[in-house]
Order: structure tokens, then sequence, then C-alpha cells
């Protein structure tokens, strides 16, 4: 991709924007950047960009800006029918994503890629950490934080990068093309982006568009779109599966975790000793340790990082007991199939605290699971007299909250000892919150209070066991 004296427009000035016009900057590129928002955080990105030659707008779009540029690069957070990418579009202008244009100019030979609607930070964290204790040169970067842009200038041909990658920014990609492309999962969400479940599918699809015989697609047998994918690749298939045995990829056998390449099994490691929890996990462990098994990886690193990892953040991590009721923070649960699998993975009965920013999901299909876990249920946000219908009937108690605190506390009070309260919303959070993990920071805060305060306030927690 031959830049110089190119006008180029980027879309978007967050971190994935910022991180795209200072490497179209070093590409020597007429930079452009326009963003429809402002605030403080982006006036000092416009200021910085601005020393170093670079035009920006904040708070408003206009077309003069899009007029006369060779190409625009729209970051992921941005809608699809926002007005650069509408001009641009009308004026023939072509549109790429950031990763479209991080991988122009990346030398690795081997890319791996991961999307699904849930599990890709985990996955991708995961693969990351057992390549680096295999010892090799590795690059963790993406969606999940660290923009493919900012690190692709110190990406060499031998090193391994492993991109987490979101529906988003697979919608403008050209020639993105990794070696190993891997569908964790393809469950409702984003519905507010896209018009149907099958235009969500597609793009996530295009993760393999342009692979051929000489790329892996390691799907996930148990979710039927990702299976489905299949069909539509024409890369090397490679399955995993924690509910029946594979010819090709990883599953169970007996109390193992195993991969079978070239027919050749290869043992990694009891399932038991996974220090994370949950099928979801158990998932996970798979999907990482094919991708780990086809770098050539051995047994012995995968199952030691599989042993070890503890799981991130805000991702059903525990956070402590107070008065004999489990404390777990799942805010990155922000679709409904991610918190059914939270519900899955608790074995005890819960009182769950759910709700928040709506995005036009259909919570009625978690009413089997919530009949089936939930005690009582804490609804905030947006999304809470939705869900109270939905779920209307499911679950024996329902009560609203107009905070975290007052849901924690709520929460508290509905629980008994042994109880588990669980923090998975099932929706966003930025009608409450600046994201998911403040969500998470401030339910913690929240339960270390009442571990201070408990033994006075919460009289419901020391009545008994529940029966
Ligand atoms: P993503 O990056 O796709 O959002 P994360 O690893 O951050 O995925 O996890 C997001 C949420 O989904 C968390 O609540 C986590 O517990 C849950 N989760 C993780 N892996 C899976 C999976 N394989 N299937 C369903 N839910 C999952």
């Amino acid at each position: 991709m031959e830049l110089s004296n190119k006008k180029v427009v980027v879309v978007g000035l967050r971190l994935s924007g910022m991180a795209a016009a200072k490497l179209l900057r070093e590409k020597g590129a007429s930079v452009w950047v326009t963003d429809s928002t402002s605030d403080a955080e982006l006036e000092r990105s416009a200021s910085a960009l601005r020393t170093e030659g670079v035009q920006v707008e904040l708070g408003a779009h206009t077309e003069e800006f899009i007029s006369g540029s060779d190409l625009v690069v729209a970051s992921p957070g941005v809608p699809r029918e926002a007005l650069p990418i509408r001009w641009a579009d009308e004026k023939s202008i072509p549109v790429i994503s950031e990763l479209e244009l991080a991988f122009n100019f990346c030398k690795a030979k081997s890319v791996i890629a991961i999307t699904g609607t849930n599990g890709k930070t985990t996955v991708t964290t995961l693969i990351g950490e057992i390549i680096k204790e295999a010892g090799r040169e590795c690059w963790v970067c993406g969606n999940i934080g660290e923009p493919f842009s900012s690190k692709v200038k110190d990406i060499g041909e031998g090193d391994i990068v492993v991109l987490e990658v979101s529906s988003f920014q697979l919608e403008r990609i050209k020639d993105f093309k990794p070696k190993i492309g891997i569908a964790l999962n393809v469950t409702q969400d984003h519905l507010d982006r896209y018009s149907s479940m099958e235009e969500y599918s597609k793009a996530k699809l295009k993760l393999f568009q342009n692979q051929d015989g000489s790329d892996y697609a390691i799907l996930n047998f148990d979710d039927s779109i990702a299976k489905g994918f299949a069909q539509k690749v024409r890369s090397k298939p490679l399955w995993y599966s924690i509910k029946r045995g594979v010819d090709e990829g990883a599953c169970i056998k007996g109390t193992h975790i195993v991969t079978i390449l070239d027919k050749k099994i290869m043992a990694i490691s009891e399932r038991l000793n996974l220090r994370l929890l949950g099928e979801h996990n158990l998932e996970n462990a798979l999907a990482s340790a094919l991708a780990a098994a086809l770098l050539g990886i051995e047994a012995e690193t995968i199952a030691k990082v599989l042993g070890e990892f503890a799981g991130l953040a805000h991702r059903f991590e525990m956070v402590e007991s107070v008065g004999g009721i489990e404390f777990i923070d799942d805010s990155k649960a922000t679709n409904v199939d991610s918190t059914m699998r939270a519900l899955q993975a608790c074995n005890k009965k819960v009182v769950l605290i759910a709700g928040g920013r709506d995005k036009a999901s259909d919570f009625r299909a978690a009413r089997k699971i919530i009949k089936e876990k939930v005690s009582s249920l804490v609804l905030i946000g947006e999304a809470r007299e939705r869900i109270a219908k939905a779920l209307d009937g499911h679950v024996p108690q329902v009560d609203f909250a107009d905070s975290m605190a007052d849901a924690v506390k709520k929460a508290f009070s509905l629980a008994k000892r042994n109880y588990t309260v669980l923090l998975s919303p099932m929706c966003a959070s930025f009608d409450m919150f600046k994201d998911y993990a403040e969500r998470g920071k401030v339910f913690k805060e929240e339960v270390g209070k009442l571990k201070t305060s408990a033994p006075l306030d919460a009289p419901a927690a020391y009545v008994g066991e529940d029966k």
C-alpha cells in the first residue's frame, strides 16, 4: 500500500483512530482525522496530532474534510451509517478498517485472528501466554486494547501475531488474511448495529474470506453458526468440541484435553487441571490448545499455561465471600449468551444483578437457565423493564435498583448463606458507566463496603442455609 502524499481521512479518534493516524503519518500520508464527539481526552489527542501536521476536526463531521481524499480509515466504534462513511461511499472513495490498514504493513507470516461473540479476549490472551511460554516472539493486539496499528512497525517477519478481531473491524477489510482464523461462537449480540443474526454472522465469516488451502479455520463444533462456517471457507477446517470426539482438532478423551493433527493424538492435560471455571472456558482452552499445537508447541508448555492462567478481570471473576455469600464479577457479560454460560458455571443458588444499555437482545433465551439457577433478580439500567417483562414468571423475585450500590445491597439482603451474588448484566454498561471495567470496579468496591458493614446491615444473609 503506497500512501506517501495521499490524503487519508481517519474517522474516529479513540485508541484505534489515534494509532491509525500515527501509522499513516509514518507512511508519509497527508492525514486528516474527524470525530463527531469532543471531550478533554480527544482534545489532548488532537493537539498531539496537530503538532505532527495532522488536520483534526472534533465535534462534527464536515463533507469538505472527506472531499478529495484517496482513502478513508474507519475506527471500529464508528457506526456504519456515519456521515463520513456515507460521503466516502457516495464519492467512491475506498473505506477500510484500522485492522486492514495495519495488516497491509504487517511483515509477520503467522497471524492468528480470533473472532466470536464471546471469549475473544480470553482466548487471545491464553494463546499469547502459551506462545510466550514456548519462548517465541509474539504480539498480542487488536480489539484487546492494543491497536494492531500501534504495534505493526515493530513486528518482524518470523514473529507471531495474535489478534483479537471484532465484527466491526471485519466489515471493511479487503486483503486481511490470517494464517489461522478462529471462530469461537456466534450468538445474539449487537442487534442494534446489525439488522439480523444473518448479517452479524456474515461479518464474522469475513475473517476467513481471503484464506486459501494453506491456511486454517479453527471452528467450534458445538456452536451451530461457527460449525456452519466450514461449508463456506476455503482453508482447512479444524474442529474443537467439548461434547464429542473430532477427527482433526481438539476434544476431550476420557479425562484429558487432546489435540489431533495429521491423525497424531497429543494429550495436553487433565481437564480438571484447568484453572479457569465453567464449560465455556473449557471450550476456550480447547481452541487455544489447538492453535498452539498447530504452531508446533509442545503439550507440556500448553498444559503449564492452562494450569496457571487464572482468567481476566470482570470475566466470571471471584471477588470475595461476605457472610458465606460469594460475589462474582462478570461485568464483561454484555450479551445474553455470556450470562447464560456464567449461570451454567454456578453450582449454588444465584442472586443475579443484570441490566444496562439494551442492544435489542432477546432476553427470553435465558428463561430456562434463570428458572433453574436464579432465586432473585436485581435489575439496573435502561433495560430493566424489558428484562423484567421477558423473564416474568421465570424467577421468584424481581427487584429494581437505581445504582450499583443499591443493587449490591439489595442482592446481599436477598441472598442466603451459600448463595452466589453474580453481576452478569446481559447488557452494555454505557447508560450508567464509562465501560464494563468501571461497572465491575464499582461492583467490587460496593462488595468491599459490605464486608465492613455486613454483620449489622444484612440480617438475611445470616438467616441460615438454603434448603
Ligand atoms: P470477548 O472479548 O469476546 O468479549 P471475553 O473473553 O472478554 O470475550 O469474555 C466476555 C464474556 O463472555 C465474559 O462474561 C466471559 O465470562 C464470557 N465468555 C468467555 N468465554 C466464553 C465462551 N467461549 N462462550 C460464552 N461466553 C464466554
